[in-house]
């Protein structure tokens, strides 16, 4: 790729870097999102999250949901920076601006999992603004240092000891913590409301695909709880069909039926055409709905049967 660096060397960062923290307010605990413009490297608008605490598994990778959780509220953050792009406003030339992530923290300047987390939030956030999402910069009381290309240095810093008193720093955070998790919560409900006449297997099969299974019917008892308050057994019959958790409602509970999927292992036999295996195509067909209210699923799905 021949697209050009934003930024040359140790100055024009640590300029930027310096302008990103006072426009931020920056203080402990929040992380920065600023929208800079390539050309002229002026810092165009800063927006405040307070840094999400890493979530890893066992493997000490981040968790999807955590990730999906992140992008959600970067996406959100992006979108609100400017305008969407339109889908013949795409090309590389017309990239105009560079989102710059700063994470804001005590400790010294070196890569955390608080920092890295951003990394991979973006990665995946493909979201729709014009500008690009290459760095992660992490400053702390000792000095800054960025998560890709080993750039670091002394100055900007966070001070450490609050020169504008406890107080005041304390509304500002509070203030913070309230923006951003106005906006986690708008960028989760968005995600998470089943769509009008959504049927219940379909929702739930949405939400795998953004989010996975925790072992539990997390989704379906989100979709009862918001769409149908008042089908208590449904908990009871799902798990008669071998749905414990939300993915075993279709690994043992519900199949699409065949005239949705797409054959895949056929063979002919005297001129007659056997479908042995199916596979179900991506994206699934749109939901063909149900009244509202049920938990049924719509007609895209049957039951599985057992032999
Ligand atoms: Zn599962
Ligand atoms: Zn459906």
């Amino acid at each position: 790729m021949t697209f050009s660096e934003t930024f040359t060397g140790r100055e024009d960062r640590e300029r930027v870097l310096t302008d990103i923290l006072r426009q931020g307010r920056a203080v402990p605990g929040n992380t920065l999102i600023a929208h800079v413009d390539r050309a002229t490297l002026t810092v165009l608008a800063v927006r405040r999250l307070p840094t999400p605490v890493p979530v890893l598994d066992a493997c000490s990778c981040f968790t999807a949901e955590s990730i999906q959780r992140l992008r959600a509220a970067l996406l959100t953050l992006a979108q609100d920076f400017a305008p969407a792009r339109t889908a013949t406003n795409t090309r590389r030339r017309d990239v105009t601006g560079e989102l710059i992530t700063v994470v804001c923290r005590l400790g010294e300047a070196e890569v955390t999992d608080e920092d890295e987390q951003f990394f991979w939030g973006w990665r995946i956030s493909d979201h729709p603004a014009p500008a690009i999402d290459c760095d992660v910069y992490m400053v702390t009381p000792s000095g800054w240092a960025s998560l890709a290309g080993d750039w670091s240095g002394t100055q900007p810093a966070l001070p450490a000891s609050d020169p504008t008193g406890e107080e005041n720093r304390a509304v500002q955070q509070a203030s913070a913590v309230q923006e951003a998790e106005q906006i986690l919560t708008d960028a989760s409900l968005a995600l998470l409301t089943p769509r009008s006449h959504e049927c219940l297997l379909c929702y739930v099969h949405r939400m795998l695909l953004e989010f996975g299974c925790d072992g539990r019917l997390r989704f379906a008892a989100h979709f009862r709880d918001t769409r149908a308050p008042r089908a208590t057994a449904m908990e009871r019959r799902l798990g008669e069909v071998h749905g414990l958790c939300d993915c075993g409602i279709f690994r043992n509970g519900y199949d699409l039926r065949p005239e949705h999927c797409i054959p895949e292992v056929v063979h002919e036999t005297d001129g007659v055409t056997y479908v042995e295996e199916y596979r179900w195509p991506t994206p699934l067909p749109a939901c063909l709905g149900v009244r509202s209210g049920s938990t049924q699923g719509c007609r895209l799905w049957w039951r599985r049967l057992h032999w």
